[in-house]
């Protein structure tokens, strides 16, 4: 892939090259007139600036020596002009830069050409146009053209055109700024980047020379065209154009071989067994460590496969021992219910009997006595009703349905007594949930008693059931004009036992735990909106129904009944 791309890409910059910058013929010769001549041999060496830092247009060789296309380029005009040298070189462009705006050098190599550079410097005519190339990781495939890198985190060098030019295309991109192109490439490569655009011979270059780099060329920025020239201060005399006449003798072939000379090919194929082999110890001591570590890990299953198997019987253990005790709480809660129900009813009967029979024959205070035994087995019948609701609630197997609430809340509605009845207010239409028809009708029963009974004497109830549904969830609220609920009182009342409300208003306080048990059955949740003194809002969310069957309308067990409403 990266081969392949690097070979189309230098085909292009083979062609778009001889297209601008170099002559067919071989000329050798520069035209100079008697004045340039003169001035020619006037010039002590001039100083021509380069970094160090932009293979293969100006590096170190590995003996430390100054060398590169830049560096061929001088010495083919020095012999053909008889223009001396003094390379001053720095570390990075950004130095470079620097001297130049110093006035400290009398023209640069490898500039490109900028409208804000012509303000300073002439420029001559380009000698390399490669095109620009984004590099990335190898096997990254995200990152083919530039618009694709606007979240990406780009290493650039700085002070470069193509760093400027990137800011002004992506002004939102991330740019990691580095001192050179090579240093941009480490950046890819740790990762601590995830590509740079850079121009392709020095991609080359780079991969090149680093074979096991890891990086790769994603994509061509054809939209940023930065060739490359000589630059001089504008105040040099003749010497823009005697470097331009000079570039124009070289011809295509001299710079072809210049440029494959410093692009390193002939690296490529040797290098790479080279680095093949010294990674070959280091990947056979790799697969033993793989191997090491799999054996470990194989271990370490096995184990963890033992333990899971014991905590699993473990827990199967703790299933059933919890199985049976909730059997256990549930036939206790039944036998508590009938066994108590049998005495309760005998003390409630006879206490009736003594009333009807002997209520003329106690003094006021025993009379008072036997109005108490009979209000408390009232209560305690009461006490015993919700408690086996409240474990129904919490143990019954739910099977999930169709319900239509258009049809169960008015059915609801019908087992209050008739005056009562008026009360209620149903903004139709209400929807179909999925639920069980027990538990739930049960929820909405308790809910609309506590609605009719949570209202002050002197004023007469209001209740209305309204449904909201959203994508796949229906909300069905209670709304009453009651006594309200105080904000710190509206998450407990939903606990077992727990009540809010004055004394003299009736109730277990078990009513609405049902609600939380059986709405938590059916998937669902339930919550309540209050303005204390003026009434509340109980709402239950459920899933709505789907396209199942709807339930039957008489499916559902009459056990709601939980307080005797007060006509
Ligand atoms: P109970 O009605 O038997 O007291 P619940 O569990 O049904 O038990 O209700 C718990 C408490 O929540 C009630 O005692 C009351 O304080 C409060 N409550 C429930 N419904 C309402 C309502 N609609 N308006 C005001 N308070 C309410």
């Amino acid at each position: 892939m990266r081969l392949g791309l690097m070979t189309i890409l230098l085909g292009y910059f083979l062609s778009a090259v001889g297209a601008i910058a170099f002559p067919a013929s071989n000329e050798k010769q520069v035209a100079l007139t008697q004045a340039e001549r003169d001035w020619i041999a006037q010039q002590p060496p001039l100083r021509a600036g380069m970094t160090t830092a932009y293979p293969p247009f100006s590096y170190r060789d590995p003996t430390g020596k100054l060398a590169g296309v830049d560096v061929d380029i001088l010495n083919l005009i020095s012999e053909r002009t008889g223009l001396k040298f003094k390379i001053v070189d720095r570390s990075s462009w950004e130095k470079v830069a620097k001297l130049a705006l110093d006035n400290q050098l009398d023209f640069c190599s490898g500039v490109a050409q900028t409208p804000e550079r012509l303000e300073k410097f002439s420029f001559t005519r380009p000698y390399s146009d490669s095109p620009v190339v984004i590099v990335g990781q190898e096997g990254d495939y995200r990152f083919q053209h530039i618009s694709l890198l606007s979240e990406a985190r780009i290493a650039m060098p700085r002070q470069h055109s193509v760093t400027a030019a990137l800011a002004k295309r992506l002004p939102s991109a991330r740019v990691i700024l580095a001192d050179t192109p090579a240093e941009c490439f480490k950046l890819v490569e740790q990762k601590k980047a995830d590509a740079t655009i850079a121009n392709l011979f020095v991609t080359t270059r780079y991969l090149n020379e680093n074979p096991g780099s890891g990086l790769m060329i994603c994509g061509v920025v054809r939209e940023f065209s930065f060739p490359i020239r000589l630059a001089a201060a504008r105040d040099k005399g003749p010497l823009l154009d005697i470097l331009d006449n000079a570039l124009a003798t070289i011809s295509l072939e001299e710079m072809d071989r210049i440029l494959s000379k410093h692009l390193l090919f002939e690296l490529q194929g040797g290098q790479r067994i080279e680095f093949l082999q010294q990674w070959m110890g280091k990947i056979v001591a790799g697969c033993l460590l793989v191997v090491a570590l799999l054996l470990l890990w194989n271990f370490l299953v096995r184990k963890e496969v033992r333990a899971r198997r014991l905590a699993e019987a473990e827990l199967r253990k703790v299933n059933d021992e919890l199985r049976e005790a909730n059997q256990e709480t549930k036939v206790f809660a039944y036998s508590l219910s009938h066994d108590l129900k049998g005495p309760l009813r005998a003390i409630s009967g006879f206490a009736e009997i003594l009333k009807e029979d002997y209520q003329d024959k106690l003094d006021p205070e025993g009379q008072e006595n036997l109005d108490r035994v009979i209000s408390g087995a009232s209560r305690m019948s009461n006490l015993i009703r919700d408690i086996l609701l409240y474990s129904r609630a919490s143990h019954s197997e739910t099977t999930l349905q169709t319900i239509p609430l258009n049809s169960m809340v008015p059915q609801l509605i019908n087992e209050f007594p008739p005056e009562q009845r008026k009360c209620f207010e149903i903004v139709s239409p209400l929807p179909e949930v999925k639920g069980d028809p027990t538990l739930l009708s049960q929820c909405i029963a308790n809910l609309l008693a506590n609605a009719v009974k949570f209202v002050p004497n002197d004023r007469v109830p209001k209740i209305r059931i309204r449904a909201e549904s959203e994508d796949s969830i229906v909300k069905l609220w209670v709304e009453d004009n009651g006594i309200g609920i105080a904000p710190e009182d509206r998450e407990r009342i939903f606990k077992i036992f727990e009540r809010a409300a004055p004394s003299d208003y009736d109730g277990t306080g078990i009513g609405l735990a049902i609600v939380t048990k059986a709405i938590k059955q059916m998937e669902g949740t339930v919550g309540v909106e209050s303005e204390f003194g003026k009434g509340s809002r109980f709402w239950i969310r459920l899933h709505a129904a789907g396209k199942e069957k709807p339930a039957a309308k008489s499916g559902h067990t009459r056990f709601f009944r939980r307080q005797p409403v007060p006509s």
